[in-house]
């Protein structure tokens, strides 16, 4: 358990003079300040980011902040607020569709044809994914939530980011992974909202500094593009539409990512903190079904585990020691 601020150690780096932002645990010892970005990914990404954060708790790594967008929000928020993570990944593997996607084919006809969808929003209400979320969600507030919380949605009025941190978890998190067309918009307080994913798959920057950071873990599971090949072999395969909106909406290719399943960055916020980017390699599983989750959880809690291991005592006790795996990038948020 973090108890108080302390301590200063100095490295340089690039001839700027960095200094460790630790803190002392309830044994005197300095500890780096842990925080973990959980990126977009639909289903498949959900459950890989319950394996990762099940890896993160076999390898006794203390988490002092949480975000996420989309799936990486349904799933951090769920830890964030204090829930045994042995049992969400129960309630993942037995996830039912109707749980979180139900398109009304009579809503979405009758709209067209009586109301030329005036006011036609999206072909799945998000309710059934609020109760979903409201049972497993172990406080109702973010100012309760065991560890801080940030979730990133788009507001869909202004076109501009949304960083949620206050009020109730629910809606929050289900804005942050409202689909456009798929999902209507969730209303919260004046303003709509959708996906988070159309700005930014994983939002390092709104946890960096307000948390005082030392290392953000980034698990980044949002699917790539599979180029033109992969194009035809989804023309065969359910849920063709899905992928290619998927393809449309969300193709950008953050700044961090490499070709590694592991890479070390420097954020680029001029806070310091170093970035561990963990991109697995994982089963594929189009959205929305369900069949795979357990070989996808499994898959990415045993990466998680093989990648981080060799640098456990770096990202416990001495960040600063992971200088020397930083691969630059020349980017400014
Ligand atoms: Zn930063």
């Amino acid at each position: 358990m973090i108890a108080a601020a302390s301590g200063v150690d100095a490295v340089k780096f690039n001839n700027k003079k960095l200094v460790m932002k630790k803190v002392m645990n309830t044994d005197n010892q300095s500890v780096p300040r842990v925080g973990v970005v959980l990126s977009s990914g639909g289903i498949r990404g959900a459950y890989a980011h319950t394996g990762f954060l099940l890896a993160l708790q076999q390898l006794d790594i203390s988490v002092s902040a949480v975000s996420g967008c989309s799936a990486g929000a349904l799933v951090g928020g769920v830890f964030a607020s204090g829930k045994n993570m042995q049992e969400w990944s129960e309630a993942m593997l037995n996830i039912k569709q109707k749980e979180f996607w139900t398109p009304s084919w009579a809503g979405f006809l009758w709209s067209l044809l009586l109301r030329k969808w005036r006011g036609y929003t999206g072909m799945s209400s998000t309710d059934p994914a609020l109760k979903f979320c409201q049972q497993q969600l172990q406080v109702k507030n973010f100012n309760e939530c065991k560890i801080p919380f940030s979730v990133l949605a788009k507001n869909l009025a202004t076109g501009k980011k949304k960083v949620f941190t206050q009020g109730e978890l629910a809606p929050c998190i289900v804005a942050s992974a409202a689909i456009p067309v798929f999902y209507k918009p969730v209303k919260i307080g004046d303003d709509y909202y959708c996906d988070g994913a159309l700005i930014d798959l994983a939002p390092t920057d709104t946890i960096c500094c307000t948390h005082n950071l030392d290392v953000l873990i980034v698990h980044h599971v949002a699917q790539r593009s599979a180029g033109r090949p992969g194009l035809e072999k989804v023309m065969h395969q359910p849920w063709t539409l899905v992928t290619i909106l998927n393809m449309l909406l969300y193709q950008q290719r953050p700044w961090y990512l490499s070709d590694k399943p592991l890479i070390f960055r420097r954020c680029p916020c001029g806070c310091d903190a170093i970035i561990i980017v963990i991109e697995p390699d994982l089963p594929e599983l189009a959205w929305p079904i369900t069949d795979t989750g357990s070989e996808i959880m499994q898959a990415a809690h045993q990466q998680t585990n093989a990648l981080l291991e060799p640098h456990l005592h770096a990202i416990k006790q001495d960040a600063l020691s992971m200088n020397h795996l930083i691969e630059d990038v020349s980017v400014r948020y």
